[in-house]
């Protein structure tokens, strides 16, 4: 039975059992109609409603500007990884292009001298530069340069190169190598694998200056979303799966900023030699279709719209509650963690130990792989599952998403407690 288990899953993840209950009601017959939610057209109003009531309820949770768009899109976090490329490069092209061709009439094709001065600008001075974190932020650098060639992408600064090749930490601000009018700094939230997180919402050396101009920033949120407060407004762009805090996989998540949506034709970018996007990951395609630009699972959305409804209900403070509950959550499991030095060690360094995926290993009695064999073992019999770290680190982890209830973290808090002294 599903009330037994807390699922500690690194995603999907649990969702809540209310939520499902109304989901599977609404599959058979959604609203009396005679049809489910899953199939009814998704150009039908009843459609529209549920994805415009799932951005306006998005929108109060996080407080997100008007000058932002929110879309819904397929293809998952990954996705995103070359979508960012594409729109941001693009977006930083359509800027130079104002700059050089100014109000020259005709197509830019038109003008081949100032296509090949605009050329030289690409060549020499268009970056997009990532802070990498962990495997996730990574593996998006790594579609950067698959898209563009590496000289075109920056690692502005690399976690593993001040900790002995390991990820876990977070390189200091002052030694991160940001390039001059990047055309956006990248960096992961959370690195859901790692368990390594930014310890503030927005990078101080990322704020914009006095006169008011900032790098173009655009975070990766997709394990963290809407477990604490973010400001938006600082942001270019931030995208998320909805597979972990929001929702069921096969909806992701982008709030953008409008002014970058605007593209530069295929044409312009074909002759600069860059990359253009597939349309489904044409932000300012989807955006111009209120993302039904295809077909959409309204399914999806339907649950992501009852998951932030029943957290505006419950905490009607934006988020300030459930920031409070999600950091009350992750101090009761690394307090326990941390009260047996002989039987447990944090994985990343204190300072940027995620609050969302808690990354640690078992060292009672010196055989970690027996130790963690016998901790996954005996939690799992007490309906605490889905504590296997990543198959790339190894270890426990366990995901502090927002569908963990309190009591579902006093659980664990207890066990870990209990088999260190057994
Ligand atoms: N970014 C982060 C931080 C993730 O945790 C994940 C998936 N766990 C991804 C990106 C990739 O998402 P997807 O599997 O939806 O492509």
């Amino acid at each position: 039975d599903r009330s037994e288990v807390t699922y500690f899953g690194a995603g999907p993840a649990l969702l809540p059992t209310p939520v499902l209950e109304e989901a599977a009601q609404a599959l058979l017959n959604y609203q009396d109609t005679g049809l489910g939610v899953a199939e009814h057209s998704h150009r039908s109003p009843l459609a529209a409603d549920i994805v415009n009531q799932a951005k306006a309820d998005l929108a109060v949770c996080l407080d997100i500007p008007d000058d932002y768009e929110i879309l819904f899109m397929q293809g998952g976090g990954t996705g995103e990884f070359s979508a960012v490329v594409y729109n941001f490069v693009g977006a930083w092209v359509a800027r130079k292009q104002k700059e050089i061709f100014g109000h020259v009439q005709g197509k830019p094709t038109d003008h081949p001298e100032l296509i090949q001065k605009l050329k030289q600008v690409v060549d020499n001075e268009l970056k997009s530069d990532y802070l990498v974190t962990g495997g996730w932020s990574q593996k998006a650098s790594a579609e950067a340069e698959r898209l563009l060639g590496s000289n075109y992408v920056n690692i502005a600064a690399d976690a593993r190169k001040s900790n002995g090749g390991k990820f876990g930490v977070i390189p200091d601000e002052s030694d991160w190598k940001l390039s001059k009018d990047a055309a956006f700094v990248y960096f992961c939230s959370n690195e859901t694998v790692d368990g390594v997180e930014f310890p503030t919402a927005f990078p101080k050396s990322l704020e914009p200056g006095p006169d008011g101009k900032g790098p173009i920033v655009v975070a990766d949120m997709s394990s963290n979303i809407l477990t604490r407060k973010i400001p938006v407004k600082k942001f270019s762009a931030i995208f998320f799966g909805a597979q972990k805090n929001l929702g069921p996989a096969g909806v992701t998540v982008v709030i953008i900023k409008k002014s970058f949506l605007p593209q530069p034709s295929a044409d312009l970018m074909r002759q600069l030699g860059l990359p253009i996007p597939p349309i489904i990951f044409q932000y300012e395609a989807i955006a111009k279709n209120n993302s039904l630009y295809n077909t959409l699972s309204i399914f999806d959305v339907f649950i992501i719209g009852r998951v932030l409804s029943k957290l505006l209900q419950t905490y009607p403070d934006k988020l300030d509650g459930q920031q409070a509950i999600s950091d009350k959550k992750a101090q009761l499991i690394y307090d326990a963690i941390e009260a047996f030095p002989e039987a447990y060690r944090v994985i990343p360094s204190k300072e940027v130990r995620s609050r969302v995926n808690i990354c640690f290993r078992v060292t009672k009695g010196g055989d970690v792989d027996a130790a963690e064999k016998a901790f996954l073992a005996e939690a799992s019999s007490q309906g605490l599952t889905g504590l296997k770290g990543h198959r790339s680190l190894g270890g426990i982890r366990a995901s502090n998403y927002n569908s963990i209830p309190l009591e579902g973290a006093e659980k664990l808090a207890k066990f870990i407690r209990a088999f260190a002294t057994s």
